[in-house]
């Protein structure tokens, strides 16, 4: 079968694989729809997960089921499904201590693109199809439904690490694709106030339909400042960074009132994270920093499809750019390192 690859750092291109086989408890899928990450510019292009070689890329999907092991009891070929980004090993004493993200090993929940191939092919592998993948409802578009696997699940996750209060202020740094889940998640938690920081105008756009109260461009001079004249000297309940450099963590230390909480889900690609001293009370603020990788699973999924079906979300508005085609994942892959102004989110529909 043929899969797009990270062939090592900063080299991508097409190769040829064997099709994967599906163990007792897990399934092959044909995807339907996929879409690039963030996630995987840093992964190839900063090598920030180390060398990888001839791996497929990808973690954005919705499918069809084509096979599934002996053991699978709820999910049969030809079923649509919604594929989680980070799908975890149920059995593992990790989940037992409630971190699913990190079952069998730190960050290895998260398995396509990163401990195996990804989505980006023909056919993929998904392991305990029951417990990982969710069925997707007739009324969710493709299009919609790809949102959910990572943009969707990964931008809740800063609003509920972020410890939101009803009518707390919140400030988003960053409103890609993932600040902006993490806008509407706030919201969604009974933020009061929500700070949403980014330049690119179709996210701006994006940020006020999903409940910011505020823009802050940091283009336009020192952020810190900006949230601060905001504030009126307060800062933020909740800090959450879905955006820029290793610096930003500075930045969001400076812009939390003491107590509050700063919630990352910024993947960074290099270097160390400094915190500021002073801003950080000498070690006494009680500022909180937090930060995880997002939640998979089929009970999120199907949460997540609630929140659609029910219209309390609508992912669509991420969606800035339709390919059809599978051979289209490249041009969609390359919008997503060249994030031109009209960007958020390309789809690709695999007709
Ligand atoms: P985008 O690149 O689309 O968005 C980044 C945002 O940050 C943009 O709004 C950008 O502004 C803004 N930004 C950039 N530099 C700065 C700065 N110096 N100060 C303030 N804002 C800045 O990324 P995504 O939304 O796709 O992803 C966000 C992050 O989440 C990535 O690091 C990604 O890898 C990570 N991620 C993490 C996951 C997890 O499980 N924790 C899962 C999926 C993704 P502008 O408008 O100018 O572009
Ligand atoms: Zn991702």
């Amino acid at each position: 079968m043929k899969g797009f690859a990270m062939l090592g750092v900063g080299k991508t291109g097409w190769i040829d694989k064997e099709k994967p086989v599906a163990g007792p408890y897990d399934a092959i899928v044909r995807p339907l729809a996929v879409a690039p990450c963030t996630s995987d510019i840093h992964t190839v292009y900063e090598g920030a997960l180390g060398e990888r070689n001839d791996m497929i890329l990808g973690h954005e999907a919705v499918g069809e089921v084509v096979e599934v092991g002996s053991e699978v009891k709820d999910f049969k070929p030809g079923d649509r499904v919604v594929v989680p980004a980070i799908t975890p090993d149920w059995r593992s004493m990790e989940v037992q201590r409630g971190f699913q993200q990190h079952s069998t090993g730190m960050l290895a929940g998260w398995k396509f693109s990163n401990f195996k191939d990804g989505v980006f092919a023909e056919y993929f592998h998904v392991n305990d199809a029951d417990m990982n993948l969710a069925i997707l409802p007739d009324e969710i578009s493709l299009e919609k439904a790809v949102m959910l696997t990572d943009m969707m699940t990964t931008g809740f996750h800063g609003s509920e690490l972020a410890k939101i209060e009803l009518g707390s202020t919140v400030v988003c740094i960053g409103i890609g694709a993932v600040g902006l889940m993490a806008v509407a998640g706030a919201k969604l938690r009974g933020a009061g106030r929500i700070i949403a920081i980014g330049s690119r105008p179709a996210c701006v756009e994006a940020a006020k339909f999903y409940g910011a109260s505020d823009i802050v461009n940091y283009k336009n001079g020192d952020t810190v400042e900006q949230v601060m004249e905001l504030t009126k000297g307060e800062g933020a309940d909740s800090v959450i960074i879905a955006g820029g450099n290793s610096d930003i963590l500075i930045s969001a230390v400076k812009m939390a009132k003491p107590g509050g909480t700063i919630s990352n889900v910024n993947y960074f690609g290099d270097g160390d994270l400094a915190i500021p001293r002073v801003e950080w009370g000498c070690g006494m603020a009680h500022k909180d920093i937090r930060g995880g990788l997002t939640p998979g699973g089929r009970l999120r999924m199907e949460r997540l499809i609630d929140l659609v079906k029910y219209d309390r979300v609508d992912p669509g508005k991420l969606v800035t750019h339709v390919f059809h085609g599978f051979d289209n994942v490249q041009k969609a892959l390359e919008l997503m390192h060249d994030k031109p102004k009209d960007l958020i989110k390309p789809v690709v529909i695999v007709d």
